[in-house]
This record gives structure tokens, sequence and C-alpha cells, in this order.
């Protein structure tokens, strides 16, 4: 009986893994034709000033529209796309679609504070040696502002490879982008790569900012830290993944800069912070109604 049981759990487990498997080579091939056809938007999601309470830049979010699946979020592909070699091309998709957006929005609101633009690279992307070119392309061609674009790069990825990633770093910096780590606090942070790499953005991990404002302030401590590192470091500070309007004041009183979660906004389509901003007097709070697109 035992052996049996362990048998079915066997076939049980084979058969997920197969199912795993398949969608993955889905994925995979799926993922090829994507591209060609259309089939990936960005999303946009309000990061704003903690201080003023206004829209001051947006994360650019890439999303896959499949045309059976429907929405499939980054994490199910983006992964596939590191390991196929794929991620180059949609890296180079995703900037220069968030550079043209950027670029739309400035045209279209001009007596509204710039928008900044904050596009997420990958580890692979970094480690392309035409990487800083193709940022430049991507700006020269939407005739986006340099100084108003923001990558973002994860721990993990400046810990490996460290004089490659210092030159491609400082390559990017003298096109005048500023550079933000992503996910502050979960990589292993040896924090001497703040002082090598040109950093001028800390992004607090979501996984901090869910302590703020409870009553035990060990809760806040991690928070608490990175802002008087970043502080010191002259760093601009955003936190990630702020859900609750006790986040916000717990934020507020630490003196960080941005925040960014879904107490202000999910990831909005294009059209739907486009109607935001042409409305510069709604309060953040209003921002929520808005905030379905992207469930
Ligand atoms: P990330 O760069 O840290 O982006 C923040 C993620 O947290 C987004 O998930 C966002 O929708 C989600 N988020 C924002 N506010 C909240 C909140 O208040 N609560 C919760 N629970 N989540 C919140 P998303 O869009 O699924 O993206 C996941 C990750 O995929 C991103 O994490 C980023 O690492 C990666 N990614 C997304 N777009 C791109 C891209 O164009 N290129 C690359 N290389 N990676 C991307
Ligand atoms: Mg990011
Ligand atoms: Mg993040
Ligand atoms: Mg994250």
């Amino acid at each position: 009986r035992a052996k049996e049981a362990g048998r079915a759990r066997h076939e049980v487990f084979d058969s997920v893994m197969r199912a795993g498997a398949i969608r993955r080579l889905e994925i995979v091939n799926d993922l090829h034709r994507a591209l060609e056809r259309n089939q990936f938007v960005l999303h946009f999601q309000p990061q704003i000033d903690l201080r003023t309470n206004s829209l001051i830049g947006v994360e650019a979010l890439l999303r896959w529209v499949h045309p059976e699946r429907g929405l499939i979020p980054p994490l199910e592909f983006i992964p596939v796309a590191e390991e196929t070699g794929l991620i180059n091309d949609l890296g180079r998709w995703v900037l220069r679609a968030a550079c043209q957006q950027g670029r739309t929005w400035l045209d279209r609101f001009p007596d509204r504070e710039p928008l900044v633009m904050s596009v997420n690279l990958s580890g692979r992307q970094l480690h392309q040696p035409r990487l800083a070119e193709e940022v430049a392309a991507a700006l020269e061609d939407s005739g986006f502002p340099a100084d108003q674009l923001v990558l973002e790069i994860t721990e993990s990825v400046l810990m490996n490879d460290t004089a490659a990633t210092i030159h491609t770093l400082e390559a990017l910096k003298e096109l005048g982008v500023r550079l933000a780590i992503d996910d502050f606090g979960t990589g292993y942070s040896s924090l001497t790569y703040l002082q090598r790499f040109p950093i001028d953005i800390l992004k607090i991990d979501k996984s901090f900012v869910d302590g703020l404002g409870s009553a035990n302030i060990e809760e806040s401590a991690v928070t608490r830290t990175i802002v008087a590192l970043a502080k010191t470091l002259r760093l601009e500070t955003v936190a990630e993944g702020v859900e609750r309007s006790e986040h916000v004041r717990e934020l507020q009183s630490l003196h960080c800069d941005i925040g960014q979660g879904y107490f202000f906004a999910r990831p909005l389509d294009a059209g739907a912070l486009t109607t935001l901003m042409a409305q510069p007097d709604t309060p953040v709070a209003a921002l929520g109604s808005l905030a379905d697109v992207d469930r």
C-alpha cells in the first residue's frame, strides 16, 4: 500500500512536472513570435513624491498579451527570455517603447512637471557590450531627455562580473541617465558596491515596506536604516509596494523621497495614465479608482 501510494504520488508529481515543462516549452515557442506579432505592452505604475503628493514618475512594467492565455505577468516569461537570450531584443523593445511613450507625454503635457520614466534592465542586458549604444539610440530616436530616464538594476546583477559591469554602468552614466538599485536589501549586499558603482537611487524592497506603521519599531528598522544610508550617500529613495496609509505616514516621517504601490495606483495602461495626467489636480487617493486595469 505504501509503495502504491508512493507510486501514485510519484505519478502526480511527474504529471505536474510535465505540465510545467510543457507550459514552459509553449512559452519558449510563443515568445519567439510574440515580439514580431506585437503582443507586448507596457503598463506604467505611478511614482508619487511623498512631500508634495504629486505624480513625478512612472515605472514601465512589461506585459505579454497572449492571444489565448491573456495577460501574462513578467515573472512567467522574463526568466525564459533571459535563458534563451531573447531578453536582448525584448529589452531593446522595452527601452524604445518606454522612451517613446515618455516623449508622447512630454509633448502632450508641456506644462506639467516633466515625468521620470523608469525601465527595468535584466542581468543579461547589462552584460551586453552594446547596451549603452542602444540606450543612446532609444533616447535619440524618441527625443526623450536622458536625465528623465532611470534604469533599474537588481543587486544580484551588481555582484557578478564587476569590471565589465562598472564599465557598462559608467558608459550609461555618461549618457546622462540615472541608475537605481531595484529590490534593495534583498540581495547579497556587500555595501561596498554602493561606493564602487555610480548609483543614484535605492528602491527599498516591498518586504521592508510591509513592516512600516507597526507599533513594533523593529519592523521598520531596515527601512529606517536604508533611508539613513541613502541620505548619507546622497541617494534618492523610492519605497516599493506601498499598500497602506500607515506605510505612507511612516515613510513621510522617515523622509523617504518617493512612494510606489497599490495604495497610490496599480500599473496602468498608457491610456489610463494619460487620463490621469489630463487632470493634474487629481488627489493621489483618487488614483485608486483607476487602479483596476492591471488585475
Ligand atoms: P519590480 O521591478 O520590482 O517591479 C515591481 C513589481 O511589484 C511589479 O510587478 C508591480 O506590479 C508590483 N507592485 C507594485 N506595487 C505593488 C504593491 O503595492 N503590492 C504588491 N503586492 N505588488 C506591487 P510586475 O509588474 O509583475 O513585475 C515583476 C518584476 O518583473 C519586476 O519587479 C521586474 O523585476 C520584472 N520586470 C517587469 N518589467 C520588466 C522589463 O521590462 N524588463 C525586465 N528585465 N524586467 C521586468
Ligand atoms: Mg523595477
Ligand atoms: Mg522592485
Ligand atoms: Mg520586485
